[in-house]
């Protein structure tokens, strides 16, 4: 019988969905950190339960061809870059194949091919945005991230898939909170003031918003450290407090406050601009998120005759990349700052044709039914949890000749499109596009389209 901190060694065979490996013992099934599929490991046990059990690496007795050796271990110990020790090329096979696994066992689909994952030239670097925390680590303010599943800080100053010039603002700012002495923010005691820094920077534009979260209204000299943020970083156009007085996990709280500058920044994607709020949905990656818009576009081939439902559209990137080609679009989404930045953002790139609802989307559906809207082309980009039973039903009933769907989780799309094929669509192509490279996110594009009657 195997035991609590045993040592044995294994051949990793699998991969899961989050990137860990898998090794199968004695009947068991082991999760292992940083082991790929082919190596040879002395693992050590760290728990067991009925049927699985996890594993930690002791050493290597082989590694896979495939692995990357000179990764930073602090990218896999945050889940930064959780595949990161994985080359790129096989980051992607393995995307399509979570893809296809997930049809397969989820909606009983295995005639479809899965389409090569699109992958970025250059895959480090490209996140435009940054969420950090920011703790006291020996006696220090520091910035970092934390270790994965916990809350113990690791200070880090390259963050390897954010943008540098995030990253260095960052660095810039925690030293000025460390010379103008203010206190971290402490979880456990619930003091300190500063708890997180959030940056965005606009990938075409340059433009940052420096979003700083605090525990307490009052911050000490702010005038001061944002002169000297703003002297060396021209570009921070924007700079908020945001208060969280809360002890949770959701990094804002209700209370935003424009210390400098505007309360937006302006970026671009597949030719429009676009205002973005502290609190609005945005796609991290830009240039792959214009592949994954151009893909969608492709997919549902566009007339002027078309009405599009663009649901979940958060500032309206998708539906307003493709007004101009259509009569007419239909946005729903469910955050009212974002539904704001949309309607500004028709307004702003001269879009006449695209109206937006704040409601959840499952209503507003219903409620489409009800008014006889006919829409030909129905695109979702729905959160991780997918649809509601509810939004499926509905947006059958107007009855679009074709639902792209947009996904940042293949087991929930699964899902929901075998309800899909039960009610009289069919699935046509799915493709895969990395918008999170070195990470076991995965994001894809798939098109139904409605079968002859
Ligand atoms: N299409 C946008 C946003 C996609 S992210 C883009 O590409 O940028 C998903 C969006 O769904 C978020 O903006 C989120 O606020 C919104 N959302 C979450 N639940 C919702 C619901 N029940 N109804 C409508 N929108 C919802």
């Amino acid at each position: 019988m195997l035991s609590k901190n045993d040592v044995i060694d294994v051949e990793i065979v699998d991969l899961t969905h989050q990137g860990q490996g898998l090794a199968k013992v004695d009947g068991l099934v082991f999760f292992v950190d940083n082991a790929l599929p082919g190596e040879k490991i002395r693992m050590r046990i760290l728990k067991i339960k009925k049927k699985i059990g996890y594993g930690k690496v002791e050493e290597y007795l082989e590694l896979s061809p495939n692995r990357v050796q000179d990764l930073d271990a602090n990218y896999l110990r945050t889940g930064i870059a959780d595949l990161g020790h994985l080359t790129y090329d096989k980051q992607l096979e393995f995307k399509s194949q979570q893809v296809a696994n997930n049809l397969s066992k989820i909606a009983g689909i295995n005639d479809i091919e899965v389409l090569p994952t699109l992958g970025m030239d250059q895959p480090y670097a490209y996140r435009n945005k940054a969420q950090v925390p920011v703790r006291r680590v020996k006696g220090q303010l520091e910035t970092g991230f934390f270790r994965k599943n916990s809350h113990d800080l690791v200070p880090i100053e390259d963050f390897y898939i954010q943008d540098k010039e995030i990253d260095r603002l960052v660095v810039f700012v925690r030293d000025l909170l460390r010379r103008f002495d203010l206190k971290p923010y402490d979880e456990k005691e619930q003091t300190g003031l500063i708890r997180n820094l959030v940056v965005r920077r606009g990938h075409y534009s340059g433009e940052t918003m420096l979003v700083i979260v605090t525990s307490r209204p009052k911050i000490f000299r702010i005038e001061q450290i944002i002169e000297k943020i703003t002297q060396t970083f021209p570009q921070v156009v924007s700079t908020i407090q945001n208060i969280n007085e809360k002890n949770t996990n959701v990094v804002f709280g209700a209370d935003f406050r424009t210390l400098y500058g505007k309360a937006t920044i302006t970026d671009s994607i597949l030719g429009n601009h676009y205002k973005i709020s502290a609190q609005s949905f945005y796609q991290v990656n830009t240039v792959m998120a214009e592949k994954l818009y151009q893909t969608a576009i492709d997919f549902s081939h566009l007339t002027k005759e078309d009405v599009v439902i663009d649901a979940y559209s958060g500032i309206g990137t998708i539906g307003l990349s493709l007004a101009k080609q259509v009569k007419q679009v239909y946005g729903v989404e469910v955050v009212e700052k974002a539904v704001q930045d949309a309607k500004e953002n028709a307004q702003a790139n001269g879009i006449s044709n695209a109206e937006y609802v704040c409601a959840p989307a499952e209503k507003t559906m219903a409620d489409w039914v009800k008014a006889g809207i006919k829409p030909t082309v129905i695109i979702v980009d729905p959160p991780r949890k997918g649809l509601t039973e509810s939004f499926i039903r509905a947006s059958v009933d107007t009855a679009p000749a074709k639902i792209t769907y947009i996904s940042c989780n293949p087991a929930t799309m699964a899902r929901d499109i075998k309800l899909y094929q039960e009610l009289g669509y069919k699935l046509e192509k799915v493709q895969p596009v990395d918008l999170f490279p070195q990470t076991h996110h995965i994001e894809c594009v798939a098109l139904l389209k409605r079968k002859a009657e």
